[in-house]
């Protein structure tokens, strides 16, 4: 502290003497000049040295950082001073600054993330309202005197009310599951219920989409949420069904691999190209909007796998090649079994 205000005295010394040199020799009266020169010395010193300190002192910096903290302005950190005392307030108001800094952009990137989630489902909302809105208007003022419009136009708003029915349901799944993620009913169980029930969900639309499904399960007794795992397949079989062309293979598989449960759902449908696969579980992320649209996707089913899984505390990945298929696989790690 003592060398920095030994330094401002000598930089305020030398920039006064230089001035005092250029006045020295236009001037005639000299003794007066040099009196004003020395008063003039101790005023400049004076109010340096007071006002220095009271702006460059370590706490006076550290004062002015808090400061700019509270508004979250986050500056350059403040450098170290030669007071051990100082240092140590200085070093942590820096971490200090460094943790504020980091959470608060955590914050803004939930923020920016909460904004285009109520964005997207608004605009999820509005489109099916519209159509609804749009049909029954026509209804009402003179359509339904056509028998055909009308049962055209009916089925329009059903199509639509249903669409705002499965996005409802797919919203507060996912709400629920974010809330209380560890919310499971876990347990063991007959594999033969959920082959069961998946065939019974989706054999008659495969009859109609000419699509084969094929499903084995290694194991007779497997564990987890059971309504929770049946969603998870049913979602991913789903899937495979609405994006794949007739005469789709749609293969699920289940095997044991040491702790974990591995399940697999496969197709040798058209794929999703690489650069979509990284944002494949994103909520609302589509590849094709028009065709996950017609076939009725909200664009939350992989989100909500991806949820299920995690809350199993086990993990899912996807692989896929354009024209050869996709392939989700999923591992469960085991509690009881
Ligand atoms: P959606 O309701 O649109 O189906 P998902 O989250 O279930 O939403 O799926 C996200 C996107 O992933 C889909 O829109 C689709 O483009 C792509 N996708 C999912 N599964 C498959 C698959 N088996 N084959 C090709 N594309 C798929």
């Amino acid at each position: 502290m003592k060398k920095r205000w030994i330094n401002l005295v000598l930089g305020a010394f030398l920039i006064h003497g230089l001035v005092f040199v250029a006045i020295l020799f236009t001037s005639a009266n000299k003794i007066a000049l040099v009196l004003t020169f020395i008063s003039l010395t101790v005023i400049v010193c004076y109010f340096s040295i007071k006002n220095y300190d009271a702006v460059t002192s370590p706490y006076s910096l550290a004062k002015m950082f808090v400061e700019a903290l509270k508004m979250e302005k986050f500056g350059p950190p403040l450098s170290e001073v030669d007071e051990p005392d100082a240092n140590r307030l200085l070093r942590s108001l820096n971490r200090l600054a460094e943790d504020l800094k980091s959470k608060h952009e955590t914050i803004k990137k939930l923020e920016n993330l909460r904004i285009e989630f109520v964005a997207n489902v608004s605009h999820e909302l509005k489109t099916p309202l519209t159509s609804i809105r749009g049909y029954t208007e026509t209804l009402v003022g003179g359509a339904y005197r056509d028998p055909e419009a009308c049962l055209k136009f009916l089925k329009r708003i059903d199509e639509n009310s249903q669409r705002l029915s499965a996005l409802i349901s797919d919203l507060l799944d996912l709400s629920r599951l974010e809330a209380f993620p560890d919310i499971l009913e876990w347990q063991s169980f007959p594999s033969q219920n959920i082959s069961e029930k998946l065939e019974g969900m989706f054999f008659p639309t495969l009859a109609n989409s000419k699509q084969k499904m094929f499903i084995k399960f290694s194991d007779s007794v497997i564990e987890g949420d059971k309504k929770k795992l049946e969603q998870v397949f049913s979602n991913l079989i789903d899937n495979a069904i609405r994006y794949t062309p007739e005469g789709t293979l749609i293969e699920f598989r289940q095997r044991r691999e040491g702790k974990n449960f591995v399940y697999e759902v496969a197709d040798n449908g058209p794929g999703i190209p690489q650069e979509h696969l990284p944002r494949i579980f994103e909520r609302f992320y589509r590849v094709d909007q028009a065709r996950s649209r017609e076939t009725g996707g909200t664009g939350l089913g992989l989100s909500i796998v991806k949820h299920i899984v995690l809350a199993h505390g086990g993990h899912i990945a996807v692989e896929s090649s354009e024209g050869v298929g996709t392939k989700f696989t999923i591992q469960i790690p085991t509690r009881i079994l």
